[in-house]
């Protein structure tokens, strides 16, 4: 059977890499962002009453990691990047049908637009679907997973002075909680899992329209370095 699904909308997101963007929702609240209906769901009809739900499913399509051939077999970075296990078995973006799932916070509801935070989005995400998140159904108390026990570990994060200084300058211009967004991002350790990079080695990500360089003077350590103005 085939079906044509068509977006609703299309994430205007913090995130405009991959890169960095935490591996589950709610893992970095700070992190926000805008759903912006397009027609024929951007005159309020569609989400009138969605004000009375605290969190949203969205069911997106993972736009910048779409495969012609589905792959039976991943390799998460749960399990450190070396281990492969069912498709099925993941969150994996590589998945068939591209399809992800997300619970995230509903800020605010406007007419064609919603605002939204602790997202795991990347900007320009096309969105499938959105439903009201139901405590009493979705919360299951006793549920388990052994293969993803608890949130992964966190690193330790410090700053230069003139970074968090600039930081708290952007984040102002922007009016986004940017230096909370740089530290939940950055806690959650972004290298690729078997990487263990020598304090020379600088890293980087863009977070809204400015640039953060960082590096990791020890394994579970990162310094923030500078966060610099990058509006292109
Ligand atoms: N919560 C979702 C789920 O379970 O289906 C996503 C989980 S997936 C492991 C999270 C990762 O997806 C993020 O770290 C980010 O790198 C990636 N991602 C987010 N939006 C994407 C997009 N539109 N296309 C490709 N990758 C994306």
């Amino acid at each position: 059977m085939q079906h044509l699904v068509e977006p609703v909308g299309y994430v205007r997101s913090c995130f405009k890499e991959k890169f960095a963007i935490p591996r589950q929702p709610a893992l970095a609240p700070a992190a926000r962002g805008v759903l912006e209906l397009v027609p024929p769901f951007d005159t309020g009809e569609a989400v009138q009453g969605l004000e009375q739900a605290s969190h949203v499913w969205l069911l997106f399509l993972f736009h910048q990691a779409l495969e012609q051939s589905p792959r039976l077999k991943v390799r998460p970075p749960r399990l450190g990047g070396n281990r492969s296990v069912g498709v099925f078995a993941t969150r994996a973006t590589h998945r068939p049908n591209g399809i992800g799932q997300s619970v995230v916070r509903l800020e605010r509801v406007e007419p064609g637009r919603l605002y939204l935070s602790g997202i795991d989005l990347l900007d320009g995400t096309p969105v499938l679907d959105i439903k009201p998140y139901v405590p009493y159904a979705d919360h299951v108390a006793q549920a388990h997973n052994h293969m993803a026990a608890a949130a992964p570990q966190q690193v330790t994060v410090g700053w230069e002075a003139a970074a968090l200084a600039a930081a708290a300058a952007h984040g102002q211009r922007l009016g986004e909680p940017l230096v909370a967004l740089i530290e939940q991002c950055l806690a959650q350790d972004p290298r690729p899992a078997y990487q263990v990079p020598p304090p020379q080695r600088r890293y980087g990500v863009r977070l809204w329209d400015v640039d953060v360089r960082w590096h990791y003077p020890h394994a579970a350590h990162i310094q923030v370095l500078e966060v610099l103005a990058n509006p292109a």
